[in-house]
């Protein structure tokens, strides 16, 4: 039967319209009769692909609900998608579906084959669905690039996140580096929804759910190395928020040395984790630089002859030679309840990036009975503020002494620009501060660490004052013009040695416990930052706005 019997026959178009149709078919024979009559309004195309589907058993495809496979639009070209008006959808097994608005052309389907070497499995869909198809997915070469460009820039810049705002006027781009946000660049607000939409499906996110938060995972190519980013969309009253975390691989493969710890630190951390038993923690609010600690450990420590098991919320880089598994409730897997399976599997090493629990933290403790190294993550403050902490949750003193073997705090602190540094004279304000922390004279050989004199001009002028100095970022096109490039840790390190058990089994009273570190000469956060400022690496303002 043909197409304008079965419009007919379902009521959808009467004889005389179907003449019409006829009659002006002959004068455009390139159009066919189903054309003609959408053209005419007396169709719509929705009735069409209806009795199409019908006519010729070819299914239907909704395109508003179908998922498309963003990886394999760019099987079939652009061109031939724009000349037969097809578009993928989705791959299986050596099959490929094509929403089509005429499926029978033969030609077509034998172009796409030939491009993707799979067997084409037709289906019908609107003339218009089609070709907005192929504008969203095609017809944004430009703006992917400019995402890409935008994504590297960020790499470049150490950035962590790169933040999309959608403001009431425009889109404003904004990266992450430290705690630092910087203005990148603003969007016209009428290209925002497309450079927001073509995120979202570069993240496999579903575009047609504006009002809902979604997670992803997008991935770009730079200089054949992969850049993966963790994508959140929040929708706001001014369109979808779009927070972007670059996952870095090199953090993951950070060693100990590249971490900012002075030698004397190195030593301490080196000489606990050697001892390969017991519970360390490393402390620290979160972009506190914890988790590239924690990676730079595990790889200081792990020799392929080791067993080691990392449980993280969430995985954020692998490791090579270490079972990394993923726990948190949104995949139904707890903490407490992995650990026990971990240690089934007799680990030598386990590392925790956030033990957050009393139940956890007396898990943790027990398995640190036989021989076993623990590498905890804990969101305190200070490596006291750490222990206080367990305690305030309600651990077991005895069983808390009896396992843990330090803790590490440390921050992230904005790092001076190495291309703009200049040497200049202190301030009243960071002369009192070395002075107290007794870092008027320090020797940096020994503390292992490279001090930045700067600019050699501005160096030897203020030597030639005699006066006491410290270093500045003028600012930069390499740093955006704020002073500061990358981020350097600071860090405290606690052994806790008999002494400190004893007073962690007495909640670790005030009096004692100052009396002990200043016996100790325990280096604080604060003097590690002032330290690292006097070397010129940071300055006295940015350490004070970390620690106190
Ligand atoms: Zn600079």
């Amino acid at each position: 039967m043909r197409i304008g019997e079965l419009l007919i026959m379902n009521g959808i178009i009467m004889e005389k319209q179907l003449k019409q149709a006829l009659q002006l078919q002959q004068i455009q024979s390139n159009k066919k009769i189903g054309e003609l009559l959408i053209n005419s309004g007396d169709i719509t195309e929705r009735q069409l692909v209806e009795v199409l589907e019908f006519q010729l058993g070819i299914p239907v495809i909704n395109m508003a609900e179908a998922k498309f496979e963003e990886s394999i639009i760019h099987q079939i070209q652009e061109a031939t998608a724009r000349e037969y008006n097809l578009i993928p959808v989705e791959q299986k097994n050596g099959v490929i579906k094509l929403a089509m608005v005429d499926p029978l052309n033969h030609e077509a389907i034998k172009q796409c084959e030939k491009e993707t070497g799979m067997t084409v499995q037709p289906h019908i869909a609107t003339r218009t669905e089609v070709e907005q198809a192929i504008t969203k997915y095609y017809g944004t070469k430009q703006l992917i690039e400019d995402i890409n460009r935008i994504i590297q820039a960020a790499v470049e810049k150490k950035a962590k996140y790169i933040h999309f705002t959608p403001e009431e006027d425009e889109l404003v781009i904004k990266f992450q580096i430290g705690d630092k946000v910087i203005l990148q660049k603003a969007i016209p607000k009428d290209a925002q929804q497309t450079m927001i939409d073509r995120i979202k499906i570069m993240s496999g996110l579903n575009v047609t759910n504006r009002s809902l938060p979604q997670e992803g995972k997008l991935h770009i190519q730079k200089d054949h190395q992969q850049i993966d980013l963790n994508i959140s969309i929040l929708p706001t009253i001014n369109g979808e928020n779009i927070q972007a975390r670059i996952l870095n691989y090199s953090e993951a493969s950070l060693t100990i040395s590249e971490l900012g710890l002075t030698t004397e630190n190195f030593h301490i951390i080196d000489r606990l984790v050697q001892q390969k038993s017991g519970m360390l923690f490393i402390a620290g609010p979160p972009n506190s630089g914890q988790s590239s600690t924690l990676y730079a450990l595990l790889n200081h420590l792990h020799t392929g002859e080791s067993n080691v098991i990392s449980l993280e919320d969430p995985v954020e880089h692998r490791i090579k030679g270490v079972t990394q598994v993923e726990v948190n409730t949104r995949i139904g897997l707890k903490l407490s309840e992995a650990i026990p399976f971990a240690l089934k599997r007799n680990p030598d090493i386990i590392m925790i990036d956030d033990v957050n629990s009393r139940a956890c933290l007396e898990l943790t403790a027990q398995a640190a009975w036989p021989g076993r190294l623990l590498i905890c993550g804990s969101q305190a403050y200070s490596a006291v503020h750490a222990i206080r902490r367990m305690i305030g949750l309600g651990i077991d003193k005895q069983m808390l002494s009896s396992a843990i073997i330090g803790v590490i705090a440390q921050r992230l602190v904005p790092r001076v620009c190495k291309h703009c540094a200049q040497t200049m004279t202190a301030t009243d304000e960071e002369i009192k501060n070395f002075e107290n922390h007794n870092l008027v004279n320090i020797d940096a050989e020994k503390n292992g660490s490279k001090s930045m004199i700067g600019n050699f001009r501005t160096y030897v002028s203020a030597q030639l004052s005699g006066k006491m100095t410290v270093v500045r970022g003028s600012g930069c096109q390499v740093c955006n013009h704020s002073g500061y490039y990358g981020s350097i840790g600071i860090h405290e390190v606690l052994q806790i040695d008999q002494k400190l058990k004893q007073l962690i089994l007495q909640s670790l009273p005030d009096p004692d416990l100052e009396l002990y570190l200043k016996e100790q000469a325990y280096k604080t956060m604060l003097y590690d930052g002032l330290l690292k400022a006097r070397e010129g690496l940071t300055t006295v303002e940015e350490v004070l706005k970390v620690v106190h």
